[in-house]
């Protein structure tokens, strides 16, 4: 039997995944994280993952699966290749691990199971600008359906960022309360520098440009109550 109060975070302590993080603290009783080991280029990105879910007083657990970066090329865990600076015509960036989410939804899932978590949630966002076909809405709902045929029973995928553009994620971790949190401990950068990161990897411009405008808005107001407004729950 699930409980419906109990949730699990695909974690990896990057800016999304915190927020999702924060987001599901607010929404369940009993929250736990899980965060993959696949080859990443930089190990800090676990251990700022770990640090995070200590500091928010959820469990942590670090699941080691290597497989997932050997079994194609991509420039999250080849450290030769050179990231795409933009989408490539017709194709995916070579940052595209392939079915990196579906697996790790399926893993996650199963300890879900084990754990009698109803719960499972995601960061992944259509708005983001890769449009990776694993990040998309019709992949998050197929693949709920599956696992829940799969083992037999009624898990709920929630991907709260997947309508945000990177300025409303900001937004949502700011009216959780946790801006500065997120934007000083968590690691998005392609090149593993934590907070502001690199400044010039298309991570770090487009977590950049998102603040940016979330800052300009919130400027606009006395306090941040109604630029968060414009985050649709
Ligand atoms: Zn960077």
């Amino acid at each position: 039997m699930l409980d419906k109060n109990k949730a699990l975070v695909v974690f990896s302590g990057g800016q999304d995944s915190s927020t999702c993080l924060f987001w599901a603290l607010k929404h369940f009783n009993e929250v736990h994280t899980v965060t993959f080991s696949y080859g990443q280029r930089h190990a800090l990105e676990t251990e700022m993952a770990r640090r995070l879910a200590e500091k928010a007083g959820v469990d942590f657990h670090l699941m080691d699966i290597p497989l997932i970066g050997s079994l194609g090329s991509n420039s999250l865990t080849d450290a030769s290749a050179v990231m795409d600076e933009k989408k490539p015509e017709g194709t995916f960036p070579n940052t595209f691990v392939p079915g990196r989410n579906l697996f790790f939804l399926g893993i996650a899932a199963v300890y879900a199971r084990e754990h009698g978590i109803k719960n499972i949630i995601t960061g992944v966002s259509e708005t983001d600008f890769s449009g990776y076909p694993d990040c998309r809405d019709s992949f998050i709902r197929s693949l709920n359906v599956t696992l829940n045929l799969a083992m037999d029973e009624q898990f709920v995928i929630h991907t709260p960022l997947m309508w945000l553009d990177k300025a409303e994620t900001w937004a949502l971790a700011d009216s959780l309360g946790v801006m500065d949190i997120i934007r000083n401990e968590t690691l998005t950068c392609y090149n593993g520098i934590p907070g502001d990161g690199c400044g010039h990897c298309p991570s770090c411009r487009l977590r950049r440009a998102g603040l940016e405008k979330y800052l300009a808005r919130r400027h606009d107001y006395d306090d941040s109550t109604q630029a968060i407004e414009m985050i649709q729950e």
